[in-house]
């Protein structure tokens, strides 16, 4: 069947015809069969250069083979245990290897349960109840932090979400990104702040990168008033690097979530930190958490293998930064201020020059970036489908790859 009739009967039977909403493009999206390296396979026989990767899991390309065959033999010794297994004490290690500020971690099924089980956390440990976040920063889809949240919920122009009582978000605050003062004003104003969750570099309105010292600073003023920080590196976290945003610009967080990378592909969250923190979670501690999949075998085996790989293979890292300048390098001159890229994130933004933060990034023109999208779509390239959405390169693509890239942004420009 084609996508089109695919939507068709999708509609009747899933909200939107869609599994999660920004899939939902018009006049219907394209269905796949099957994906492999840097390419999707479509239902209607089409092949498209994929810079969307899953939304950021796929550093290394769809059906990379070397955890492929992590997870085919895990396969054979069965996928859902039930109990503890060694392959959580061997991820364990290396999660929290990569990452200074974590001495113990938990493993959970998505960058949503992560956050949301952060943050109950931090307001167990300080007793406090309220949070901040940055205007436009999206944690997950769970009530207290569906306010003014970026990406999908950006694009339908629901921000706010029916549903979530107002009891809830009235402990949620916000600053702006890249603004210290309103951060350093609100918390003059509420000593009642259990912690500051943030994405250190902002993928979800985005990619919005921090300005010089920015994180530093907040760091410094987060300690000072005694609030925890939360980094959320779901997309950050293996992405900018090994240690993810809070090695490259040296801050240590008191909790980090990670996602996305980290499971190989697979459904994966993790949420960590330093170990008098940590150790409140249940059963060690009073903070309940828990979950049928977490720790399950396959994830383990797929994250397992996707680590070592880049472990082993970290040179990845400046292939992937040099395809987003190459990329960056042959735009046509009058778009190339209003291009952000760091390492394998790249997104052109239709506005004069990149966003600082959410008010700005919503100043952008979403009519002139989906008119740009499909035509990039016809050309074969598959970029995500929200001018919030950052896009992704892999170790799968290939310089034919990127000079293809390269020139489909040329001629649809
Ligand atoms: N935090 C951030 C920064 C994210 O980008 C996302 C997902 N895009 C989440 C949390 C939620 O992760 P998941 O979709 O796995 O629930």
């Amino acid at each position: 069947m084609k996508s089109s009739e695919l939507f068709e009967t999708a509609k009747t039977l899933i909200p939107g015809g869609v599994s999660s909403p920004v899939r939902a493009i018009k006049p219907y999206p394209f269905y796949t069969k099957r994906a492999e390296g840097s390419k999707i396979y479509t239902e209607d026989g089409d092949s498209l250069i994929d810079c969307c990767m899953g939304y950021g899991p796929l550093l290394l390309g769809h059906a990379h083979p070397f955890v492929k065959s992590a997870i085919k033999d895990q396969l054979d010794n069965g996928w859902l245990f039930g109990t503890p297994a060694e392959a959580e004490i061997k991820l364990a290690k290396i999660v929290t290897g990569d990452h200074p500020s974590m001495d113990m971690c938990r493993f959970v099924s998505s960058g949503s349960e992560a956050t949301m089980a952060a943050i109950r956390l931090a307001r167990g440990y300080s007793g406090k109840k309220d949070i901040i976040k940055v205007e436009g920063g999206f944690h997950g889809a769970h009530d207290g932090v569906l306010i003014q949240a970026g990406s999908g919920a950006t694009t339908m122009g629901v921000p706010d979400s029916a549903g979530v009582i107002p009891e809830i978000v009235s402990h949620t605050a916000q600053v702006p990104y890249n603004d210290i003062e309103s951060l350093e004003n609100l918390l003059a104003k509420n000593n009642n702040v259990a912690a500051f969750i943030i994405e250190p570099v902002m993928g979800n309105i985005g990619p919005i990168l921090p300005e010089d010292g920015y994180l530093k600073e907040v760091r410094k003023i987060t300690e000072e008033n005694d609030v925890l920080l939360i980094c959320d590196e779901v997309i950050c976290g293996y992405r900018l690097g090994i240690g993810g945003a809070q090695v490259k610009y040296d801050i240590k967080p008191d909790i980090t979530t990670l996602g996305k990378i980290v499971g190989g592909g697979l459904p994966i969250g993790v949420f960590g930190g330093r170990r008098e923190i940590m150790e409140m979670v249940a059963p060690a501690g009073p903070v309940y958490q828990a979950g049928t999949f977490s720790g399950n075998p396959l994830t383990l085996a797929s994250g397992i293998a996707m680590l070592n790989y880049i472990h082993d293979n970290s040179r990845l890292y400046e292939r992937l930064d040099g395809y987003t300048k190459i990329i960056h390098e042959s735009l046509p001159e009058k778009y190339r201020d209003s291009f952000v890229r760091l390492g394998s994130i790249f997104k052109l933004f239709f506005r004069e020059k990149p966003p600082k933060n959410y008010v700005q990034a919503k100043e952008s023109n979403t009519e002139k970036y989906a008119d740009f999208w499909k035509k990039m779509l016809q050309s074969g390239v598959f970029l995500p489908p929200s001018q919030f959405e950052t896009n992704f390169v892999s170790a799968a693509h290939t310089e034919e790859d990127i000079e293809y890239i390269s020139g489909a942004y040329n001629k649809c420009l």
